[in-house]
């Protein structure tokens, strides 16, 4: 069976000449794949030959909502969709005031092993396709009704590993005849491969790029992340300079704060060592208990921030959004995982 939906127009172009019909068929057919259609029937102005054809040769799977959580503080909505082969991932509405952003998976679990993530538990069982990347976003608005104006690519999984599936979904929802997302609206996080991000840099796109750093030592981030051991920070810092140097985009450092592992003053003199002379922008974070990790949030979340501020470096601390539904990271998957 054909994945239409995961097609971008161009290949819509050639199977459409491949089934004898005009090239035109091409757009309307991926506007209709756009609006979220569940059947061919829907796609009335195609002939009912060519939505018969289609019926025969390709599959029309949207994903259906396994669970929903509504924050009662923020509005947030996290979402457990159900794959076509049963498999769940977990996307999250947030309503920031620039606009209405969705955070998506790019794959079923991870192989990437960081001990503080929930997503990563059970292993990475497979990637997802570009139209299961794109479903996300698109049935995130068609049921909560909320126009989605930026995308985070922060789910569950690791985009650079699965990293020509995340370059067509990219293609996919930039696309002016679909949902038309700017690339400056849409951020890619990456637990630190190297080489996939020099790969990535080559493509020049404007979107921003978060590396998840956590540490700025490789003591203590080859403990906390396993990738450290193929990247040390030095390796991933070199790949982070030359992203700057080739699209002109300042990274996001992602901090979680975990008490006594990484909050200390030295590690923060230390990474505002290492980020000197590159334009950076270092994002803490309130760690999420998970509760399969002796990890626990820091309290020294103030101090750390005044401290890299003292030293030059532009700090945020990520606001906690939707903290009464489990709205992180692996957090629903993991609790389904475990009650079934
Ligand atoms: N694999 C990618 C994207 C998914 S994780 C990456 O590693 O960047 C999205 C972000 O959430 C990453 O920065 C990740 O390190 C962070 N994260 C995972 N578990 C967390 C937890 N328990 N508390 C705080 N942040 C967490």
């Amino acid at each position: 069976m054909t994945d239409l939906r995961s097609m971008d127009p161009e290949e819509l172009a050639q199977l459409c000449r491949d089934l004898g019909q005009p090239a035109f068929r091409a757009k309307q057919l991926f506007q209709w794949l756009g609006r979220g259609v569940r059947s061919f029937d829907e796609m009335t102005d195609l002939p009912k030959a060519l939505r018969a054809k289609l019926a025969e040769t390709c599959l029309l799977c949207p994903p259906t909502v396994e669970r929903k959580q509504v924050s009662s503080l923020d509005g947030t909505v996290k979402y457990l969709w159900k794959l076509s082969d049963g498999s769940c991932v977990e996307s999250v509405l947030m309503r920031y005031q620039y606009g209405n952003t969705v955070c998506i998976s790019s794959q079923v679990g991870c192989r990437m092993g960081c001990a503080f993530c929930a997503s990563t538990i059970g292993g990475k069982v497979r990637d997802l396709t570009p139209a299961e990347m794109l479903d996300q976003v698109l049935h995130t608005q068609l049921d909560s009704g909320a126009p989605v104006s930026h995308i985070v690519l922060m789910g569950i999984g690791e985009p650079l590993d699965n990293f020509d599936t995340v370059m067509k979904f990219l293609k996919l929802v930039n696309h002016p005849d679909g949902l038309n997302i700017g690339m400056r609206h849409i951020s890619l996080s990456t637990c630190g491969l190297a080489e996939q991000i020099d790969k990535l840099a080559r493509y020049r796109l404007q979107l921003t790029l978060s590396v998840s750093l956590h540490a700025p030592d490789d003591e203590t981030r080859d403990r906390l992340m396993p990738v450290n051991r193929a990247y040390p920070v030095e390796r991933l810092l070199e790949s982070c300079r030359n992203y700057f140097r080739v699209t002109g985009r300042r990274i996001s450092y992602e901090y979680a704060m975990i008490d006594g592992v990484n909050d200390a003053d030295w590690q923060a003199d230390l990474l505002a060592r290492r980020l000197k002379g590159m334009p950076a922008h270092v994002n803490l974070i309130p760690l999420n208990n998970v509760e399969e990790s002796p990890l626990k949030p820091s309290r020294r979340t103030p101090e750390f921030q005044r401290r890299l501020e003292s030293r030059g470096v532009t700090v945020t601390v990520r606001r906690r959004l939707g903290s009464d539904i489990d709205a992180s990271c692996g957090q629903l998957r993991r609790r389904q995982m475990l009650q079934t």
